[in-house]
Parts: C-alpha cells; structure tokens; sequence
C-alpha cells in the first residue's frame, strides 16, 4: 500500500488569472509512485485516455460552449508563453503513457488554430503505449480548416479525427456556430479527411431541443452507409457560461426512438471500455445489424451517467491536469514541469493526483439542486476540451 500524500489543487476562480501555486514539496517528497501501468483511482478506474487541449481560442462560438456575450473581442485568451510548448506536451504525454495511457485526443478550443500542430503531432506518434504499440491518436475539431490541412495531419502521423456538425441545414449551422460559417466547407474538410484516410470518422452533434433537434433524421440519413460514426451528444451543462437549462436537453432515448421509427436500430456491445457512446447498428431486413450500413452513437451524459467506467484525464492548454470534465479546480503540472522535476517526480505527482480521484459529477448531477448548472464556478469546456 502507498502512503497518500496532501495535495494541493488550484482553485478555478478564473482559469487565466487565478494565481497557480506549485504542486511543491507535497508531491516530491513523502512515498514515491512508480509507474506500473496499473494505476487506478480511488473508485478503481484505470488510466488510459489523455485529452490535450492545444489553444483555447476558437473561430467559432457555440452558444453552448463560446457564447458570444462572454468569448467577445476583448475577452482575456492566455497569452503564448502561459501554453505548453510542443516540447512540454511531449513530455507530459510520456509520462501518462506510462502510467498506462493508450489513447490521445488533441481538443481545444479549435485545436487546429494552433500554430505548427502538425509538429506535435509528429511527436506524439512517435510515442509508443508500454505495450509498444503506436498510440490511438486523434483529434476533435470544427471541421472549418480541415479542407486545408487533412493531408498534412494524416502525413504528421493523425490516424483519425471527429468533426463537430450540428445540423446539415445552412440556416441552423450558421446560427448555432455564430460567426455565420458555412456549412457547405465543414462538409469538404469531412470529404477531404476521408480522401486522406484519417477514418474511421466520427460525427459529433450535440442535440439541444428546440434548437437543432429536427436536424437528428437529416444527419442519421446523410451518414447512413457512408462508414464514418454520427453520434449523438445530449446537451451539456458544462462550463458556467452557456446558461444551461434541464429543459433544453434531449434525452437520448427519445433520438434512439425518432431515428428507429424510420431506421430500424439495434443495440451493439460497446467496443472498448471506457467508451461514452452507446453504440446502436442500423439492421437489415432480417433485424440483423447491417454492417455496411453502419452505426450511430449517442453520449447521454446528463440521462445515463458513465462515471463508473471514466478513464480520461485533461490536461488544460497551460498545463493544468483536470480530472472531470465537471472540475472547478485543477492540478498545476506546469510549475511541475517548467520548474526542477524529473520524469520520476512527474510520474509520482500524477499517480498520487489519479489515486486520489474521486469524481463523478454525472453521476451525482441529478442531486444537485435546481435545473440549472450550479455550485462551484467551473471550468470552461473551450479550456479543457471536450
Ligand atoms: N473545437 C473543437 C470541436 O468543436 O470539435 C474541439 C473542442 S469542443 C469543446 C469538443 C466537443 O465538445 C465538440 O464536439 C463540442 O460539440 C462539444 N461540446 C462543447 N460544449 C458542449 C456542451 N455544452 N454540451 C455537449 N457537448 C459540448
Ligand atoms: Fe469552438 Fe468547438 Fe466550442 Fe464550438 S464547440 S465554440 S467549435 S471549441
Ligand atoms: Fe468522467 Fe466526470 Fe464525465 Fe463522470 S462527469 S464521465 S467522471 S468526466
């Protein structure tokens, strides 16, 4: 048995300005955590996914995750020397890896805004699990720049990429991204990623009632047979700016109902553990799952919480190590990094931080008070990635 040692974590007032202490002595010093691969938390969930937010500026804003009203032009975004550098992602990386990461997800913000990605895509996919395997690399994006950019991330060494799409009607797109993007060049950079092999694509639409919730069957229509994975995200309320209401959040029951009134669906087994979607295959005459015809998934994180099997950390744009998607607080790994730890000392801070995990918003969601996003001010879904 290890010894836990205190912590000390950052409380998220304002994630740009809020003074960030070092992790200090009470991660260095006291018993030390090797890296085993075999790292769990307190509820016993293993290690594996890393999601790395590269920038936390956007060209969209979402009303759901960027609103305009507060993401406006003078709003406050980090300033390059706050960023892990290439170099320092790399490195934290390693050190997941070792404690037993496989998958990797570059988020942001728009993560392909960051300037030379391709180089740190070029590094990370050099890495290999302990295993010895390459690592599952892939990243989440707008869809606006990929058009441009889809060769050079799969020469970079991306193997996949899921791109966020609300709605295949111009109209709607344009007004649930807010600065009037066409949806038309989110489809070319799809088509363009495909043509580069950066598949299997997966489709994100978050589904917000009454706003975009007649968008479902044209989009479970265009992706049918196409090889590429629509799915279905309920409506969040991450963050504290997006003024989330219970009231706007469609369950994913009733999408699985409105889609099988017209495309008979049948559940799937999930593919891996820790997976978010729950997988549905569209069947064939025979109520057999049709193959060719593909599947669909949807993400019910406000109906059917998945705590219980949550396998993923983030680490924030200035380095700061989140432990839920839900967190107000983080854990200052770049003091860490940028100051005189070792590998050793980064592997032995971020396994006692994952033993001591305990978090499980979705899960408790339901006995907060109020329909509202509540309690502690948390932190920005464009801060930490989705
Ligand atoms: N900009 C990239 C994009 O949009 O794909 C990557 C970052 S974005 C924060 C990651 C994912 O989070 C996107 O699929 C987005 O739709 C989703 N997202 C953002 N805010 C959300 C919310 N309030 N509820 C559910 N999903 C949300
Ligand atoms: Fe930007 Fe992605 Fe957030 Fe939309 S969901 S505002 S594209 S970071
Ligand atoms: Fe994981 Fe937190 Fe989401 Fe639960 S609420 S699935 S712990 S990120």
């Amino acid at each position: 048995m290890t010894e836990r040692q205190p912590l000390r974590v950052v409380p998220l007032i304002d994630q740009r300005t809020a003074p960030l202490p070092t992790p200090g002595a009470a991660f260095l010093s006291g018993t030390r955590i090797a890296a085993s691969g075999l790292l769990h938390d307190s509820l016993n969930r293993p290690l594996r996914d890393l999601r790395i937010s590269v920038t936390d500026r956007c060209n969209f804003r979402c009303n759901y995750c960027m609103p305009k009203e507060i993401f406006g032009k003078d709003y406050p975004y980090l300033p390059h020397a706050a960023l892990l550098s290439f170099e320092e992602i790399t490195r934290v990386a390693k050190v997941f890896i070792a404690h037993g990461v496989q998958k990797i997800r570059l988020t942001g913000g728009e993560p392909l805004l960051r300037k030379n990605i391709e180089r740190l895509i070029e590094q990370l996919s050099a890495l290999r699990t302990l295993e010895g395997r390459p690592l599952d690399l892939t990243l989440t994006t707008n869809g606006s720049l990929l058009a441009r950019k889809a060769r050079d991330l799969k020469a970079a060494g991306l193997q996949r990429v899921t791109v966020s799409l609300d709605g295949l009607d111009d109209a709607v797109f344009r007004s649930m991204n807010d600065v009037d993007f066409p949806v038309a060049d989110v489809l070319a950079g799809i088509d363009a990623a495909q043509d580069a092999g950066l598949g299997p694509i997966k489709i994100n639409m978050v589904v917000k009632r009454g706003t975009n919730e007649h968008e479902i069957l044209p989009m479970a229509r265009r992706f049918k047979g196409s090889g590429m994975v629509l799915r279905f995200i309920e409506y969040m309320d991450v963050g504290a700016t997006n003024g989330w209401r219970m009231n706007e959040v469609l369950p994913s029951s009733q999408v699985i109902q409105l889609i099988d009134a017209e495309l008979p669906l049948l559940p799937l087994g999930a593919s891996s553990p820790g997976e978010t979607a729950a997988r549905w295959g569209y069947a064939n005459a025979a109520g057999q799952h049709d193959v060719a015809a593909g599947e669909i998934g949807v993400i019910s994180s406000v109906t059917q919480a998945f705590c219980g099997s949550c396998n993923r950390a983030r680490l924030s744009t200035e380095g700061q190590l989140y432990l839920c998607l839900f967190a107000s607080r983080g854990y200052d790994l770049r003091s860490l990094i940028r100051g005189q730890a070792s590998d050793t000392d980064l592997i032995s801070a971020i396994g006692h931080i994952w033993q001591g995990r305990t978090d499980r918003y979705s899960e408790l969601r339901r006995a907060l008070p109020g329909d509202t996003a509540t309690g502690a001010k948390r932190v920005e879904m464009s801060y930490i990635g989705g």
